[in-house]
């Protein structure tokens, strides 16, 4: 350990152990989640518990195999599903270095927000690690355009995410929403913020054998011009920063902390995960330092 670097220069992993259970939003399968320390310079990785010879798939988007209204890692033939809000959490309180250990294919839901994995992180505690800490800086815009999505990164002086969303609903309140998320803005202005649809799209994911899982308990559902959960919104813009939460997911599968901007207009994880392949295609664009 060195005492002579601040906190956040160095890299992270847990000080204990936590772990979960529950069901997955898309599956319906419950499962069991360990998440425990790693070393320096080794990421996030998932590890599939349940299965002989199981590997560890590292957290990077070389390894994305789903991108269908979730993110799913897979490595030889072993894959794990919805792992976008733990990586969020995990990259928000600085946690670097973790295994994942995952006894299904999916990661649970919850309660389809970040938040209780912010605060299982925040109860097991960081553990400095005597690595520097290095960043992925945006030296260059790089752009992409899927059908009538557009997502772009470029240079900034922090990191940022700008989200468009064209829904004609009265809760999204307009279409633009955008954050600094500086230290600790995550777990008190994203983490919170649940996955959401609409009503009308719920047959038609389960047809596709998606959002088996689904409820009230774990997904905010807009109808015609409300909400359905009894409860209502948890606070303003949620569908916009759930919307910054998945992205949070998303750049954390470049296995750094980024430097830059993202704006995204109808964002989504196969928008993000396109990009991410196009930055990294082109090192002329960005500078791990
Ligand atoms: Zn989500």
């Amino acid at each position: 350990m060195s005492d002579a670097l601040p906190t956040r220069t160095v890299e992270g992993t847990l000080a204990s152990s936590f772990s979960f259970s529950g069901t997955g939003l898309h599956s319906g399968l419950t499962t069991r989640v360990v998440v425990e320390a790693a070393k320096a310079r080794t990421g996030i990785r998932f590890v599939r518990s349940d299965l002989p010879d199981a590997v560890e798939i590292p957290a990077r988007v070389e390894n994305v195999a789903g991108s269908t209204l979730a993110t799913t890692l897979g490595l030889n033939g072993q894959h794990v599903s919805t792992v976008e809000h733990l990586l969020a959490a995990l990259a928000s309180e600085s946690i670097d270095n973790a295994r994942v250990l995952v006894d299904g294919p999916e990661v649970p839901i919850l309660d389809g927000s970040a938040l209780p994995f912010v605060r299982a992180i925040r109860a097991a505690g960081r553990h400095k690690l005597d690595v520097v800490r290095r960043q992925l800086v945006i030296r260059k815009e790089v752009s992409v355009n899927a059908g009538i999505r557009r997502a772009l990164l470029r240079p900034a002086s922090g990191f940022q995410i700008a989200i468009f969303l064209d829904f004609p609903h009265p809760y999204f309140d307009g279409s633009l929403f955008e954050l600094a998320l500086a230290p600790g803005v995550f777990a008190e202005s994203v983490a919170w913020a649940r996955t959401f649809c609409l009503e009308g799209e719920i047959d038609a994911m389960r047809r596709r054998g998606l959002a088996l899982g689904g409820s009230l308990d774990n997904a905010l559902v807009l109808d015609g011009d409300g909400v359905l959960n009894p409860g209502g919104l948890r606070g303003p813009h949620e569908a916009h920063r759930h919307k910054i939460l998945d992205a949070t997911g998303d750049l954390a599968l470049l296995g750094l902390p980024v430097r830059g901007r993202l704006e995204s207009w109808l964002p989504g994880h196969e928008l993000h995960h396109l990009l991410l392949r196009t930055l990294l295609a082109r090192p002329e664009c960005w500078e791990a330092c």
